[in-house]
């Protein structure tokens, strides 16, 4: 065995899936194809999910480093600092159930650097220009075939994690199915040197398409007009084409910084494991950017999955522990489809797209409404069903970054307790019985007497190392048989 378990794909959710893997105690080894990190700048930011959960490993000062000049970009981009739901911008940050809970805006070639330092840290390897090939696997483990400059290579570990991205080659080599709806338009995006551009109209919804310009940059969105070759790289010569059947405007494209093409094709994985091989982030999901999910919905499969693959190649995974992945995560990519799909809808040309995003615009003006919207496309509404009674509103949530005073006095936020991965029970000093139910798994979790500042009807939280109450109380006597239940399902005694 070369590794414990090979991850396939150093994008960002490979990167982070390798990071949580090794903190929770397993050997991973990361391959990819490039030679280098691509300097693609595909996503602009991150949900609040995503967010919390690197703030957890302490990324949070790296990454609010960008987050100002992220909101420049949007601005610039868009006009306006507000998320959107198809193209209409409208959601406010500030009209959210949370407000607090924040995302954070930076370009994925950024986010890419700091994970793959925060991976260096920990001390695994990548190996670049190692594309894998093929794929096999039996009851003891899985081999994989790599073409590198040196020649062709095997290399074996227990599990493979095919993060490979969107055409994952390891989703095809293990056979997983991947169900779901072809796509209904093309987005064209080029940055360079553009003249003629004073003369396009005004960006936005128009009856052929849609039309999106900031300096140095235009986008448009069609609904015919795909592309003979998909993998053939866009062109600056197929960019003015775009422009003039969604414009009626010639414009010249001097010389091309960079391009991007992507349809919103919607596909998942039936399964997210067939036995020793695992998917996540884009290898699980595909679906059109709108509203900016992908790459949220990809760092919380890996965030669900690292410690629970960990557990399971150590031995010590409590049974079924690892088919809880596909489980949770599954649905969760479900509803992200279900909402892009919607929003490709809107974005159709003609009378019926348009009098429906009249509506929509409308009800965004609402703040209830604002918030359903906002719920849909940050994912903080998600629950995981548990198996055992959820005697808490927040058991099976992902937990808000808690303020907390230990018992020596001092403050400290739930992502300062949380940089060794490790789950965490945290405690009023008034309920010593949540510590003597979890002592026989003392050597499997961090324990923290403290109160909970911030959060009424909350005094005891059994917090998973993926940021999900497994088991939370109030105030009061707790009910150990539950949070006994909850640490046999998610941990072995130690
Ligand atoms: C225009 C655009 C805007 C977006 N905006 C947002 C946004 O604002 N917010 C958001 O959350 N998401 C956004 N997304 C989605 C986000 O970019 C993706 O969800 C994210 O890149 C997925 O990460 P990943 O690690 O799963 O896959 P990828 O980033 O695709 O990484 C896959 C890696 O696998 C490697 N690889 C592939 N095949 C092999 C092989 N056979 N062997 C070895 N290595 C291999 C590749 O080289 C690559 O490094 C956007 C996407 C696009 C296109």
């Amino acid at each position: 065995m070369n590794a414990d378990v090979v991850v396939v794909g150093a994008g960002p959710v490979g990167l982070l899936l390798a990071a949580e893997l090794r903190l929770a105690g397993a050997t991973p080894l990361v391959l990819d194809r490039l030679a280098q990190p691509t300097s693609e700048p595909k996503a602009r930011g991150i949900g609040p999910l995503a967010a919390e959960a690197l703030r957890r490993r302490g990324l949070g000062e790296a990454l609010a480093k960008f987050h100002e000049q992220g909101l420049a970009d949007k601005a610039r981009d868009h006009g306006s600092e507000k998320g959107h739901f198809a193209q209409i911008h409208k959601i406010d940050p500030d009209l959210q159930e949370e407000p607090e809970r924040t995302g954070a805006l930076i370009w994925q070639p950024d986010l890419e650097r700091i994970l793959a330092e925060h991976l260096a840290s920990l001390g695994v390897p990548i190996w670049r220009e190692h594309e894998v090939t093929a794929l096999t696997q039996d009851d003891s483990g899985a081999t994989v075939t790599v073409r590198t400059p040196a020649g062709e290579r095997h290399i074996s570990a227990g599990y493979v994690a095919g993060c490979d991205g969107g055409r994952s080659t390891v989703r095809k080599l293990a056979g997983f199915d991947f169900p779901g709806t072809a796509p209904t338009s093309v987005v064209r995006r080029l940055r360079g040197d553009i003249s003629g551009m004073e003369r396009l109209p005004e960006p936005g919804w128009l009856p052929k398409g849609m039309l999106m310009c900031a300096p140095g940059m235009v986008a448009t969105v069609e609904f015919d007009g795909f592309p003979e070759d998909r993998a053939a790289p866009l062109t600056g010569e197929e960019m003015r084409d775009s422009l003039y059947r969604v414009t009626g405007v010639e414009v010249e494209v001097a010389a091309v910084h960079d391009t991007l093409r992507f349809t919103d094709v919607a596909r998942q994985a039936a399964t997210y494991r067939l036995g020793r091989v695992l998917l996540a982030g884009d290898a699980a999901h595909v679906h059109s950017p709108n509203g900016g999910q992908g790459l949220n919905l990809g760092l919380m499969d890996a965030v669900n999955l690292g410690w629970k693959l960990a557990a399971t190649v150590a031995g010590h995974a409590p049974d079924g522990l690892l088919d809880t992945y596909t489980a949770e995560r599954h649905p969760v990519g479900a509803a992200v489809l279900h909402n892009t799909r919607a929003q490709s809808a809107l974005l159709r040309p003609g009378a019926h797209a348009a009098a429906m995003r009249d509506i929509v615009s409308d009800l965004l003006d609402l703040p209830e409404a604002n918030r359903y919207f906002g719920r849909l496309l940050n994912g903080l509404g998600t629950r995981y069903d548990l198996p055992y009674p959820a005697t808490h509103l927040l058991a099976g949530r992902p937990c808000p970054d808690l303020r907390l005073t230990l018992a020596s006095g001092e403050t400290r936020t739930l992502a300062d307790l949380a940089a060794s991965g490790r789950p965490l029970l945290v405690h009023a000093p008034s309920q010593p019985e949540v510590a003597r139910a979890a002592a026989a798994w003392r050597g499997s979790l961090d324990v923290a007497e403290a109160t909970v500042e911030d959060h009424d009807g909350l005094s005891a939280a059994l917090i998973r190392p993926d940021g999900t109450v497994a088991w939370a109380s109030a105030p009061g006597p707790a009910d150990t048989t539950t949070l006994t239940a909850a640490l046999h399902a998610w941990l072995s005694p130690a």
